[in-house]
Parts: C-alpha cells; structure tokens; sequence
C-alpha cells in the first residue's frame, strides 16, 4: 500500500461515516444527481480499503461492492473524474460486477477533504450508453463539493466549542493522537488553563448571571491565544477551561511561560468584585507524543491545575509522585468498598487495656486492619481518612460495630468481662439513626452498655451539629461511655471540655512515648490528669513503650494504660492467649 493510500484511508477513517445509517442531507444530494442526469441510479461511494461503500444511493440495493474493477475505486486512486461511456465497450470494465449487473455508463467525480484526500465519487450510473457534456460534468463536480461540505460540516459539528469558537475536547484528543503518530517521541509540554476557581464560579453565575461569564470566558480565550507562539492552536476542553501543547524540554522555562501567559489572563478583569472572584491557575505537564494518551496527557495537565490551586503562583507543575498518590487514594477507596462486602480481607485487632492500680486488663480497644489482595496491608493511617471523607464511613463503621459487638458477646459467654472500645467517625454522628442501631444490637447480644465504649476525636465532639448532640445524648442515655480520642492533638482551647459530654479521655500518645526524656511533657501531661480528673473524666495513657513511662504515669494518677509495653493490638486468638497468660 502506498503511503498516499494510507493516509487517505486514515483521512477516511476519521470522519467517522463508513457504516453510518443513510442520512436526508446527502441522500437529498443523490436525488438531485440522479434526476439532474435522469439516470436511475446516483451514489455517493466512499473508498474503503477493499470496498465501495455508499453513504447515500438511489436505484442501487445493496450498501457496498467490491472495490475491484469498481468505477469509484478509479476515482479515489487518480482524484479525477471518470466518465466511462460504455462499460461494455472498456476492455477494462467489459468484465467488471458493474457491467454483470447491467450498467453500461458511469461518470463519477472525487470527494476531496481540503488536505487533498480523495475519499471517494459523487457517481451517476445508467443501465444504457451514454455521453455527458460539459455543463453536466461541472454539475457533477458541484454535487461533489456538496457532499465535502456537508461531510466537513458533520466533522466539524460536536468539534468546536460554540462560546469561543475553539475547537473542544474531542478535537484536541484527536489531533494530539494525530501529533503522537506524526512524530513519536517528541518532547512537549500541555498546558491546563483553569480561569476561575469551581467554587468561585458558581457564586460568579449566580450573583452576575451565565452572560458575564461567557463575556470573560471569549475575552480570555481571545487574549490567551494571542499570547502563544504562531501555529500553537488553544483548544476550549470545559467551561472556563483551555489546553494547549508546545514543543520544549525545558521545564523552568515552561513554568516561566505559564506564569507569563498567567499574568496576561489576571491582567483581563476588570475592577470590579466579580472579577477579583477570577483566579487563573495553569497546570504544566511534560510530556513524550505518542508515549502517553491523550487522555491521559488532558488528565495530567488538569492534575497539575489542581495543584497550580493550592500554589500561591497559581502555576503547578506535574510531579508523577503527588500523581501516583493520588492514583493510589482512588484505588483505595474503590477497593476499600469491595473490602467491606468480601469476607477475608477486614479484621479487627484489639489491643489490651489495663486499669494501673490493679494491673488487670479491663478491655481492649478494636483497631480495623485491612489485608488487601494485592497490596498487602494497608495502615487505618492511610485508608481511615480517605475513607472518612465518603459515604463509605457509614458501612464502615457499621461493619466495626457488628463485628466488636458480636467479639464482646462471645468474650462475655466465655466469662470475661471487657469493655471493648470502638473508633467511631464524626460522619457516624450525622446518621439519624446511629445511636438506636448500635443500642439494639447490645440489646441483640444481651450486652451490658458497659461492653463497648465509643472513641471520637476533639473534632469530632465539638462539631456543634444538632444531629450530632442529640445523638451523643441518646448514647449517654444508654449509658454507653464516650472517650475523646488523640486528646490534646486538636483544639489549642481547653475549654471545650466543659461543654462536650464525653467519659474518657484518652490522651494522645505524642505526650506519652516520650515521656520519660521530656520534663516538659511531664508537666502537661499531669495537669492534663488533674485536669480531666477534675472535671470528672478517667484518664488513659495510649502510646506507653517504656517501663519508666509507664511507672511515671502510675504515679500521675492516670487510670489506665494502653501501649505497646503492655502489648501491641492482637488478633483474636492471640489476644485471648494473652489475656489467659496476665
Ligand atoms: P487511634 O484510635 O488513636 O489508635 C491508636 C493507634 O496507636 C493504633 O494505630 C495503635 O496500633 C497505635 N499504638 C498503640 N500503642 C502504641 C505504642 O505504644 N506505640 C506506637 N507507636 N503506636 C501505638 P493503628 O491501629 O494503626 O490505628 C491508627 C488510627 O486509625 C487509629 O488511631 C484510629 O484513628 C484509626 N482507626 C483504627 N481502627 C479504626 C476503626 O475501626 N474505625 C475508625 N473509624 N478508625 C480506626
Ligand atoms: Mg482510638
Ligand atoms: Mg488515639
């Protein structure tokens, strides 16, 4: 295959048509040809590898012939028009399908796409000999230019961005494919220009209406394009946002021209207050042409955007490693769901407890481990603050929740008696129905409310939400016992303390570990016993490694302990192997 014939079949092949239902506008076409001619069969065929196939066609019943010895195949392979009188008479068509099927004349003319591709012929057949004259065969070619126009303007149409004239999405993915096949491996940069923050732009629209929008959108898109160097086409991918790719290796010099280009687009507005709402960021990407998708470019240039956001220039560059974070969280999160429903891969460890003036452990506290398929074990450090900003922190919890209570009941029958405690998220405290169906399932399992204990975070305590205190209320009513977690790691005010309803505190192992070295921490960490004692709290210590640590707090008059010195959290039978040996 010639290189000319690969490119028009490539040239064809993006336009999409082969295959497509007939369609009115060019069948409307064929009908003029045919009665222009008065000839019984019109087509227009399309040129593909091995066949004629015909978008549109009047007096033919079948949709394709083979491309051998067709009429139209010589159209496509010379771009000119054939005109051939008789069939029978031409020692090369005499013998063709056409001429067993009863044609005997033929005049086609090229459908030519403005890069010169001939995809195929406007034809005109007749089932008797015939000549054609001059106004006949420019009539021919005109009908011709009508299908290239109709066809550029069904490419066209879904390409460009209708606001500002650029063309949109779909076209700058095709024609970064175009650039990856025309020079593979070339180094380039995209670049991600965002004008106005998400959350911005919709105070924008609702205090200024969707034209102020559209007027800043045109002028930017205008003044942006102007900026970037001749030949470099700027593409509208959404609204408020435009891409663009240049050749270069240098990434200084890059971020130098997305910082210029920046300020070009912050110079537009005007001074008014909508305006001040427009904060340009540009994200910049590096990249190899045809080593990535171009998918995949977009999305990486829109992720350094992203980053460009929280930038105080307003320009971020890729970094693959903030990237694969990211690629990973997602991960996780969609894993993380099918973890909750796929028995094997969740588990709850419990870590002992125990009271300081007798040394007995009076509970436990159960941590989730997750034990994922491929990627091994997975901390609650990394997934349990992912998974507490989604809807995944219900069913989370939930699973906890009945899996502790259903441990407790068991370790109840055996004849222990523990308090089990339980992290809970502040998500959990915003379901209306967390308290009653933790309270049934203890009544369930026949469980005293001093089987578990809830732990919850300063934050999550002070939330002030009304959904929030009515069902810690309902909870104390129950009389199940509410610790405050990482206590000292979040509020610099104490005084929340009076107003938060909670039993426990647990103070945050930060101040403990290192104890036994630091004065300093010795000094807060016992007015943070007296404190709490003060107002009525119990103390527990988590985070105890040392025996020193351990004796100190002793004699602060902590409560209880919890820390790896005691022992680290165990899985079940461990655990139960543990409690039999102390
Ligand atoms: P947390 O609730 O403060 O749990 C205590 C963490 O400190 C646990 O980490 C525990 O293994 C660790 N730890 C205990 N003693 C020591 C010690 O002596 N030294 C050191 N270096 N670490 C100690 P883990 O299991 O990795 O859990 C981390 C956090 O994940 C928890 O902090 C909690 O916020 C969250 N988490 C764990 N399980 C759950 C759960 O079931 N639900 C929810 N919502 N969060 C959970
Ligand atoms: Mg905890
Ligand atoms: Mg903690």
């Amino acid at each position: 295959m010639t290189s000319y014939e690969q490119e028009r079949l490539s040239a064809l092949k993006q336009l999409n048509l082969l295959d497509t239902p007939p369609s009115e506008s060019f069948d409307r076409i064929t009908r003029m040809a045919s009665q222009l001619f008065d000839l019984p069969i019109a087509a227009v065929s399309l040129t593909d590898s091995d066949r004629q196939w015909f978008k549109s066609r009047v007096g033919v019943a079948h949709t394709e012939i083979p491309r051998f010895k067709a009429c139209c195949g010589e159209v496509a392979d010379t771009s000119g028009m054939i005109v051939i009188n008789d069939l029978l008479a031409s020692p090369h068509y005499s013998d063709s399908t056409l001429a067993h099927s009863g044609i005997r004349f033929y005049a086609g003319a090229p459908l030519v796409t403005r890069d010169g591709y001939t995809l195929g012929a406007m034809c005109v057949l007749g089932t008797e000999p015939r000549a054609i004259t001059d106004s006949e065969r420019s009539a021919l070619r005109d009908l011709a230019s009508m299908v290239m126009g109709q066809i550029e303007m069904q490419h066209a149409y879904g390409r460009v961005d209708p606001l500002t004239g650029l063309g949109n999405r779909s076209q700058f993915l095709e024609d970064l494919d175009d650039r990856g096949r025309d020079t593979p491996g070339r180094p380039v940069f995209a670049f991600f220009t965002d004008l106005v923050d998400m959350s911005q732009m919709i105070s924008i629209q609702r205090v200024m209406g969707p034209a102020f929008l559209d007027k800043l959108v045109r002028s930017a898109a205008s003044h942006l394009q102007r900026s970037l160097p001749d030949g470099v086409r700027l593409y509208s991918v959404s609204p408020c946002q435009f891409v663009h790719v240049i050749e270069a290796t240098d990434e200084n010099e890059a971020v130098r021209l997305a910082a210029a280009w920046r300020a070009v687009l912050a110079s537009l507005a005007p001074d008014d207050s909508a305006s001040m709402m427009m904060r340009p960021a540009i994200g910049v990407a590096p990249f190899r042409l045809g080593e990535r998708l171009a998918e995949d470019a977009l999305r990486i240039a829109h992720s350094a955007c992203q980053d460009a956001r929280h930038d105080e220039t307003g320009v971020g560059l890729y970094s693959s490693e903030i990237d694969a974070l990211h690629q990973r969280r997602f991960l996780l999160l969609a894993d993380f769901r099918t973890a909750l429903t796929q028995a094997g891969q969740l588990r709850l460890d419990y870590q002992p407890r125990v009271d300081m003036k007798t040394g007995s452990c009076v509970g436990a506290e159960a941590l989730i481990r997750w034990e994922h398929p491929l990627l091994g074990n997975i901390s609650p450090v990394e997934f349990i603050p992912l998974v507490e900003q989604t809807r995944l922190a219900r069913p989370l919890t939930s699973w906890v929740i009945a899996t502790a209570v259903s441990q407790a009941a068991h370790w109840q029958a055996m004849g222990l008696t523990l308090c089990i405690s339980i992290n809970v998220t502040a998500l959990n405290l915003e379901e209306t129905d967390f308290a009653d169906t933790l309270i049934a399932a203890l009544a369930e399992c026949n469980l005293p409310a001093s089987a578990i204990e809830l732990e919850l975070t300063e934050s999550a305590l002070i939330s002030n939400s009304p959904a929030a205190s009515s069902q810690l209320a309902a909870l104390q009513a129950a009389g199940i016992s509410i610790a405050i977690d990482d206590f000292g790691t979040g509020y610099s005010s104490l005084s929340y303390l009076q107003k938060i309803s909670a039993q426990v505190v647990k103070i945050d192992r930060s101040f403990i570990t290192s104890l036994g070295q630091r004065r300093r921490s010795q000094t807060l960490v016992k007015s943070m016993v007296n404190m709490a004692h003060d107002l009525g709290y119990s103390v527990v210590a988590e985070g105890i490694e040392e025996t020193e640590v351990y004796d100190l707090l002793k004699t602060l008059g902590c409560d209880e302990a919890q820390g790896y010195l005691l022992s680290k959290p165990l899985r079940v039978d461990d655990f139960e192997r543990w409690l039999a040996e102390h």
